[in-house]
């Protein structure tokens, strides 16, 4: 199902142009508008699911194999030291754009990207509760 109201359907579907490094029947891979480095580019599935509670499994698991074949070829194309893949899910995340997609983030020795957070410390509660829910 597409969503009209969304630009990542529009994008992921042609009705407005992007800057495309692969498309297949299910999937678009464009560059990013606002990259946070060289070649930063996002997989959009051609279907709308609004974040990764939504999407079906094997999409995913699509989606993954295509970040991982672009990916590749960004990683060796650029000579990137280093790639991460980042998905945000839920504003708190940051997600800004509520259709699916995956962040290939080529990372170079030099760059200013920043993904980091400042490490906590696993409390014996915390860990007792989380690992009930899993029980
Ligand atoms: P999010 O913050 O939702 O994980 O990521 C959204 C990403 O989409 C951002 O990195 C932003 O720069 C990019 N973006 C937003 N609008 C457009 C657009 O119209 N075209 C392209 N190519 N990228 C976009
Ligand atoms: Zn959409």
């Amino acid at each position: 199902m597409k969503d009209c109201n969304c630009i990542f359907c529009k994008i992921a579907n042609g009705e407005i142009p992007s800057a495309t490094l692969y498309e297949d029947d299910s999937f678009r891979v464009i560059l990013d508008l606002n990259p946070a480095s060289r070649g930063h580019a996002l997989v959009l599935p051609k279907e709308h699911y609004a974040n990764l509670f939504e999407i079906p499994e094997d999409v995913l698991g699509k989606a993954m194999a295509v970040a991982r074949k672009v990916g590749t070829r960004l990683f060796e194309g650029l000579h990137a030291d280093g790639l991460n893949i980042v998905q945000n899910n839920g504003e708190s995340a940051g997600q800004t754009v509520f259709h699916f997609h995956i962040h290939l983030i080529p990372r170079y020795a030099d760059d200013s990207v920043k993904l980091g957070w400042k490490p906590g410390t696993l409390t014996d509660e915390d860990k007792a509760q989380i690992l009930d829910l899993f029980g």
